[in-house]
């Protein structure tokens, strides 16, 4: 990297920083940006700021959104007495894509993990301790990844909310242990919503 000026030097070393990017693919990638017309590049540039801006997470359910409550949360056709717990806004989306899931979702924006020192207050749940206080929730389906942080998360989350007599499910079949629920395909994730069982 040298050889490089140093605006293309920071750009490729800003690029490689992302997830899954490389050095190869950083330099590829600013290469193809300095190639693109000015305006492209500007678009790309502003909706990297905009984003980063405007979203913000939803006060109720944590989801990401670019407005409060998001729209899950402010939609009344949908069944707010069924909530699904998941660990990132990219469980949202996945659930949104099998058209099956009609209550609303609850983000923890991370699962509980000792070995990183990630415990339970790290992780959005007491908005969700409050929302079962305050809202009529009969069921509440754990959705968490099927490996060891989602699995102890959605642990914990039973135990804390069954003495309340409040309906605990797990999502079960089909997503393979150690998988990520995000990866999951719409079938896959369709039967492990179908075939849950309650802990
Ligand atoms: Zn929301």
């Amino acid at each position: 990297m040298r050889y490089y000026a140093k605006p293309l030097k920071n750009l490729i070393a800003e690029l490689s920083k992302l997830p899954g990017i490389g050095g190869k693919t950083a330099q590829r990638l600013a290469f193809h940006i300095l190639s693109m017309n000015e305006h492209d590049a500007q678009a790309l540039a502003e909706s990297i700021t905009t984003a980063k801006r405007e979203m913000k997470f939803c006060s109720v359910c944590g989801n990401l959104t670019d407005e409060d409550p998001c729209s899950i949360c402010s939609d009344q056709s949908r069944d707010h007495s069924l909530i699904c717990v998941v660990e990132s806004s990219r469980d949202v989306f996945a659930m949104e894509r099998i058209r099956e899931f009609n209550g609303v979702y609850h983000v923890l924006n991370g699962a509980i993990s000792p070995m990183d020192g990630i415990g339970p207050e790290d992780i959005n749940l007491r908005s969700l301790i409050l929302r079962l206080q305050s809202d009529d929730v009969r069921e509440l389906i754990l959705a968490t990844n099927p490996n060891i942080e989602g699995e102890a998360t959605a642990m914990y989350i039973a135990k804390l909310v069954k003495p309340a007599g409040i309906k605990v499910t797990r999502i079960a079949h089909g997503i393979p242990v150690g998988g990520d629920l995000e990866y999951a395909d719409e079938v896959t994730l369709s039967k492990a919503l179908e075939g849950r069982r309650e802990l």
